[in-house]
């Protein structure tokens, strides 16, 4: 099933909502993140800026999940069915701004992955990032396909 068209404003709603449902995760998840270790700074030099080896953080979660955001409810009501939303409760792992949560222990490859994300954020801003992520999202009817989430995939695949 295609998504529903919304208008430009209701694209503008969307992004709103998305801002603050990462800027909220990223408060909560934040204290009690943690610095990358100095082997994982190590490892990643090569790829990334020292101000986001610095500034991300870690967490990963036991024993909960990622919560959905709220204002899915109101998007089912728009005509999204709920199988078409990303599911955060399910991912691997989210980057909020530069709190990386992870459902899983990180790997190297998790780890760069998400911290390409780390990096738009600080090119993009917060309210740009969910701006694209949305497009993206709209137009492609998928988060993995999202402009994002393929400037993350296509870096993450180094030529070894
Ligand atoms: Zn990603």
């Amino acid at each position: 099933m295609p998504l529903p068209t919304l208008s430009a404003d209701q694209v503008e709603w969307v992004a709103q909502q998305v801002v603050g449902y990462i800027g909220q995760q990223c408060q909560t998840y934040r204290p009690g993140a943690a610095p990358l270790t100095v082997s994982q700074k190590t490892v990643m030099r090569p790829f990334f800026p020292d101000s986001a080896l610095n500034s991300a953080r870690l967490v990963v979660l036991a024993g909960q999940r990622v919560n959905n955001p709220r204002f899915y409810g109101e998007l089912i009501q728009m005509g999204f069915a709920p199988a078409d939303l990303p599911d955060f409760a399910h991912m691997v792992a989210i980057t909020f701004v530069d709190t990386v949560v992870s459902h899983e222990t990180f790997t190297d490859r998790l780890l760069f992955h998400e911290l390409v994300h780390v990096v738009q954020y600080a090119k993009l801003g917060l309210p740009e990032f969910a701006a694209k992520y949305v497009k993206g999202f709209l137009s492609t009817n998928s988060s993995t396909s999202s402009s994002t989430q393929s400037w993350a995939y296509q870096s993450s695949q180094p030529s070894t």
